[in-house]
Protein backbone atom coordinates (compact mmCIF):
# COMPACT_ATOMS: atom_id res chain seq x y z
CA UNK A 1 0.00 0.00 0.00
CA UNK A 2 2.64 2.24 0.88
CA UNK A 3 4.69 1.30 -2.46
CA UNK A 4 1.76 1.93 -4.49
CA UNK A 5 1.28 5.55 -2.70
CA UNK A 6 4.76 6.47 -3.05
CA UNK A 7 4.72 5.00 -6.75
CA UNK A 8 1.77 7.03 -7.60
CA UNK A 9 2.65 10.25 -5.97
CA UNK A 10 5.61 10.21 -8.28
CA UNK A 11 3.66 9.47 -11.44
CA UNK A 12 1.49 12.63 -10.28
CA UNK A 13 4.80 14.84 -10.17
CA UNK A 14 5.50 13.97 -13.71
CA UNK A 15 1.31 14.38 -14.60
CA UNK A 16 1.61 17.50 -12.74
CA UNK A 17 4.83 18.82 -15.04
CA UNK A 18 6.55 19.35 -11.76
CA UNK A 19 9.48 16.46 -12.75
CA UNK A 20 10.36 14.17 -15.28
CA UNK A 21 13.08 11.63 -16.59
CA UNK A 22 15.15 11.21 -13.55
CA UNK A 23 14.97 14.65 -12.00
CA UNK A 24 13.83 15.11 -8.62
CA UNK A 25 12.63 11.99 -6.18
CA UNK A 26 10.09 11.70 -3.20
CA UNK A 27 9.69 9.47 -0.03
CA UNK A 28 7.36 8.70 2.49
CA UNK A 29 8.14 7.99 6.04
CA UNK A 30 7.75 3.87 6.53
CA UNK A 31 8.10 1.75 9.59
CA UNK A 32 11.11 2.95 11.23
CA UNK A 33 12.28 3.87 7.95
CA UNK A 34 11.04 5.40 5.29
CA UNK A 35 10.72 4.04 1.37
CA UNK A 36 12.23 5.94 -1.43
CA UNK A 37 12.26 6.29 -5.06
CA UNK A 38 15.22 4.56 -6.67
CA UNK A 39 18.53 6.90 -8.15
CA UNK A 40 18.64 6.92 -12.01
CA UNK A 41 15.72 5.80 -12.70
CA UNK A 42 13.18 7.53 -14.73
CA UNK A 43 9.91 7.83 -13.60
CA UNK A 44 8.50 5.81 -17.01
CA UNK A 45 10.11 2.95 -15.52
CA UNK A 46 9.45 2.88 -11.70
CA UNK A 47 7.59 0.01 -10.41
CA UNK A 48 6.43 -0.36 -7.01
CA UNK A 49 9.08 -2.85 -6.68
CA UNK A 50 11.64 -0.43 -8.14
CA UNK A 51 11.20 1.50 -4.53
CA UNK A 52 13.64 1.46 -1.79
CA UNK A 53 12.94 0.35 1.85
CA UNK A 54 15.95 2.63 3.83
CA UNK A 55 16.57 2.79 7.82
CA UNK A 56 17.57 5.94 9.20
CA UNK A 57 21.28 5.00 9.80
CA UNK A 58 20.85 5.31 6.06
CA UNK A 59 20.92 1.58 5.47
CA UNK A 60 19.25 0.66 1.85
CA UNK A 61 17.02 -2.55 3.19
CA UNK A 62 15.95 -3.88 -0.41
CA UNK A 63 18.18 -4.44 -3.28
CA UNK A 64 17.94 -1.30 -5.18
CA UNK A 65 19.91 1.82 -5.44
CA UNK A 66 17.62 4.33 -3.01
CA UNK A 67 18.18 8.04 -4.51
CA UNK A 68 21.48 10.11 -4.45
CA UNK A 69 19.36 12.52 -2.18
CA UNK A 70 18.67 9.74 0.90
CA UNK A 71 20.26 12.02 3.04
CA UNK A 72 18.32 15.15 3.02
CA UNK A 73 15.13 12.51 3.51
CA UNK A 74 16.64 10.93 6.29
CA UNK A 75 17.67 13.92 7.98
CA UNK A 76 14.72 15.67 7.40
CA UNK A 77 12.82 12.45 8.90
CA UNK A 78 15.12 12.61 11.69
CA UNK A 79 14.71 16.36 12.35
CA UNK A 80 11.27 16.96 12.12
CA UNK A 81 9.27 14.49 13.62
CA UNK A 82 5.66 15.92 12.17
CA UNK A 83 7.11 15.06 8.38
CA UNK A 84 5.45 11.78 6.76
CA UNK A 85 6.60 12.79 3.33
CA UNK A 86 9.48 14.23 1.02
CA UNK A 87 8.99 15.75 -2.17
CA UNK A 88 11.85 17.27 -4.38
CA UNK A 89 11.47 18.71 -7.72
CA UNK A 90 13.66 20.10 -10.38
CA UNK A 91 10.31 22.19 -11.43
CA UNK A 92 10.37 24.82 -14.05
CA UNK A 93 10.04 28.30 -12.02
CA UNK A 94 11.23 27.23 -8.38
CA UNK A 95 14.37 26.09 -9.97
CA UNK A 96 15.03 29.30 -12.28
CA UNK A 97 14.52 31.35 -9.08
CA UNK A 98 16.64 29.00 -7.34
CA UNK A 99 19.05 29.65 -10.44
CA UNK A 100 19.24 33.24 -8.62
CA UNK A 101 19.46 32.33 -5.12
CA UNK A 102 16.71 33.98 -4.50
CA UNK A 103 14.47 34.00 -1.27
CA UNK A 104 10.94 34.47 -1.78
CA UNK A 105 8.91 37.06 0.33
CA UNK A 106 4.91 37.37 1.18
CA UNK A 107 4.45 38.88 -2.05
CA UNK A 108 1.33 36.32 -1.90
CA UNK A 109 -0.75 35.52 1.18
CA UNK A 110 -0.50 32.03 0.08
CA UNK A 111 3.12 32.06 1.04
CA UNK A 112 1.45 31.29 4.05
CA UNK A 113 1.62 27.25 3.31
CA UNK A 114 5.21 27.10 3.80
CA UNK A 115 4.53 28.07 7.49
CA UNK A 116 6.73 31.24 7.79
CA UNK A 117 6.47 34.57 5.62
CA UNK A 118 9.23 33.24 2.97
CA UNK A 119 10.40 30.53 0.64
CA UNK A 120 14.12 30.61 1.89
CA UNK A 121 16.56 29.34 -0.75
CA UNK A 122 19.32 26.63 0.58
CA UNK A 123 23.44 27.74 0.14
CA UNK A 124 24.29 25.67 -2.69
CA UNK A 125 26.09 22.48 -2.42
CA UNK A 126 26.61 19.08 -5.05
CA UNK A 127 23.37 16.66 -5.41
CA UNK A 128 23.71 13.69 -3.21
CA UNK A 129 26.05 15.00 -0.75
CA UNK A 130 25.90 15.53 3.36
CA UNK A 131 26.57 19.23 2.70
CA UNK A 132 23.36 19.96 0.59
CA UNK A 133 21.25 18.05 3.36
CA UNK A 134 23.00 20.12 6.08
CA UNK A 135 22.08 23.56 3.81
CA UNK A 136 18.86 22.00 3.14
CA UNK A 137 17.79 21.31 7.03
CA UNK A 138 18.39 24.75 7.54
CA UNK A 139 16.81 26.30 5.07
CA UNK A 140 13.57 24.11 5.58
CA UNK A 141 14.03 25.32 9.55
CA UNK A 142 10.24 25.66 10.62
CA UNK A 143 9.06 25.96 6.83
CA UNK A 144 7.49 23.16 5.10
CA UNK A 145 9.31 24.37 1.51
CA UNK A 146 12.49 25.50 0.74
CA UNK A 147 14.62 26.35 -2.58
CA UNK A 148 17.77 24.83 -3.05
CA UNK A 149 20.68 26.93 -4.91
CA UNK A 150 20.93 26.18 -8.58
CA UNK A 151 19.12 22.95 -8.11
CA UNK A 152 15.32 22.91 -7.30
CA UNK A 153 12.95 22.52 -4.42
CA UNK A 154 12.20 20.31 -1.63
CA UNK A 155 8.37 20.19 0.19
CA UNK A 156 7.57 18.42 3.11
CA UNK A 157 4.21 17.46 4.34
CA UNK A 158 2.35 15.03 7.31
CA UNK A 159 1.19 13.03 4.47
CA UNK A 160 2.65 12.38 0.64
CA UNK A 161 -0.79 14.59 -0.60
CA UNK A 162 0.33 17.36 1.88
CA UNK A 163 3.88 17.62 0.39
CA UNK A 164 2.55 17.07 -3.06
CA UNK A 165 -0.02 20.24 -2.41
CA UNK A 166 2.85 22.04 -0.55
CA UNK A 167 5.03 21.22 -3.76
CA UNK A 168 2.34 22.76 -6.39
CA UNK A 169 1.49 25.35 -4.76
CA UNK A 170 5.34 26.96 -4.03
CA UNK A 171 5.72 26.20 -8.07
CA UNK A 172 2.48 28.23 -8.58
CA UNK A 173 3.89 31.46 -6.09
CA UNK A 174 6.91 30.97 -7.88
CA UNK A 175 5.74 31.42 -11.11
CA UNK A 176 3.31 34.12 -10.05
CA UNK A 177 6.45 36.04 -8.65
CA UNK A 178 8.63 35.27 -11.94
CA UNK A 179 5.94 37.00 -14.05
CA UNK A 180 5.50 39.86 -11.17
CA UNK A 181 9.37 40.94 -11.52
CA UNK A 182 9.29 40.70 -15.41
CA UNK A 183 6.83 44.07 -15.18
CA UNK A 184 7.55 45.49 -11.50
CA UNK A 185 8.47 45.46 -8.31
CA UNK A 186 5.98 43.38 -6.07
CA UNK A 187 4.50 45.05 -2.77
CA UNK A 188 5.97 43.15 0.28
CA UNK A 189 2.84 41.79 2.98
CA UNK A 190 4.03 43.54 6.26
CA UNK A 191 5.03 41.06 9.54
CA UNK A 192 1.36 42.28 10.76
CA UNK A 193 -0.50 41.96 7.77
CA UNK A 194 0.78 37.76 7.38
CA UNK A 195 0.09 37.23 11.24
CA UNK A 196 -3.79 38.26 9.86
CA UNK A 197 -3.24 35.48 7.50
CA UNK A 198 -1.69 32.85 9.85
CA UNK A 199 -4.78 33.67 11.68
CA UNK A 200 -6.91 33.52 9.13
CA UNK A 201 -5.39 29.90 8.21
CA UNK A 202 -6.37 28.07 11.22
CA UNK A 203 -9.89 27.59 10.07
CA UNK A 204 -8.55 27.58 5.96
CA UNK A 205 -8.38 24.28 4.15
CA UNK A 206 -6.17 21.23 5.45
CA UNK A 207 -3.09 23.46 5.62
CA UNK A 208 -3.13 22.94 9.34
CA UNK A 209 -3.48 19.93 9.91
P1 LIG B 1 18.15 10.55 -8.03
O1 LIG B 1 17.72 9.93 -9.37
O2 LIG B 1 19.40 9.85 -7.50
O3 LIG B 1 17.00 10.60 -7.07
O4 LIG B 1 18.64 12.02 -8.35
C1 LIG B 1 17.78 12.98 -8.88
C2 LIG B 1 18.00 14.31 -8.26
O5 LIG B 1 17.14 15.15 -8.39
C3 LIG B 1 19.26 14.60 -7.54
O6 LIG B 1 19.19 15.82 -6.87
ZN1 LIG C 1 17.68 17.12 -7.57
Amino acid sequence: MSREDLLNSTLALQALSLNQGTSGNASKRHGDGFLITPSGMPINEMSANSLVEMNLHGEAIDAGKPSSEWRFHRDIYQARPEVGAVIHTHSMFATTLATLRLEIPAFHYMIAVVGGDSIRCSDYALFGTQKLSDSAIEALKDRRACLLANHGMIAVGKSLQQALDVALEVETLCEQYWRALQIGKPSILSAEEMRAVFDQFKGYGNWNQ
